[in-house]
C-alpha cells in the first residue's frame, strides 16, 4: 500500500465523522486534545495486545486476543497518529521523509 492511499483513506474517514464526533467540534484545541487522548487509548490497546502476544495475560483473558486483534491495534495507532498530525497541520509524508534522512545520517556517522 502506498502512503498516499493511506492518507486518502484517513481523509475519507474524517469526512464521514458524524455531527456528535469531536472531529466536528469548532474548538481546534479541544479536537487536538481529544485526538491526543484517543492516541493514548490506542497505544494502551496495542500494549495490551503485545502483553497477550508475549503470554503475559491471565488464561481467562486469552480468548479476547488474536493475531488479528494485534494487527488491528497496530493499524489503530497509525491511523490515530496520522489524524492527530492532520489536525495539527503536520505533513506526515514530509515528517517521515525528514526523519528517515536524520536516521540515515546518524547511521552514517557510526
Ligand atoms: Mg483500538
Amino acid at each position: 500500500m502506498e502512503l498516499k492511499q493511506l492518507l486518502d483513506f484517513i481523509d475519507w474517514t474524517l469526512s464521514q465523522a458524524g455531527q456528535g464526533s469531536f472531529y466536528r467540534d469548532q474548538d481546534m484545541t479541544k479536537r487536538i486534545f481529544a485526538q491526543s487522548i484517543k492516541l493514548n487509548e490506542e497505544v494502551w490497546e496495542l500494549s495490551s495486545e503485545i502483553l497477550w502476544n508475549q503470554w503475559f495475560v491471565r488464561k481467562e483473558k486469552l480468548k479476547r486476543y488474536s493475531q488479528e486483534t494485534l494487527m488491528d491495534e497496530f493499524a489503530d495507532v497509525i491511523f490515530t497518529t496520522i489524524r492527530l498530525a492532520k489536525l495539527m497541520n503536520i505533513d506526515i509524508s514530509q515528517a517521515l521523509k525528514n526523519k528517515m534522512i536524520k536516521i540515515q545520517k546518524r547511521s552514517d556517522l557510526k
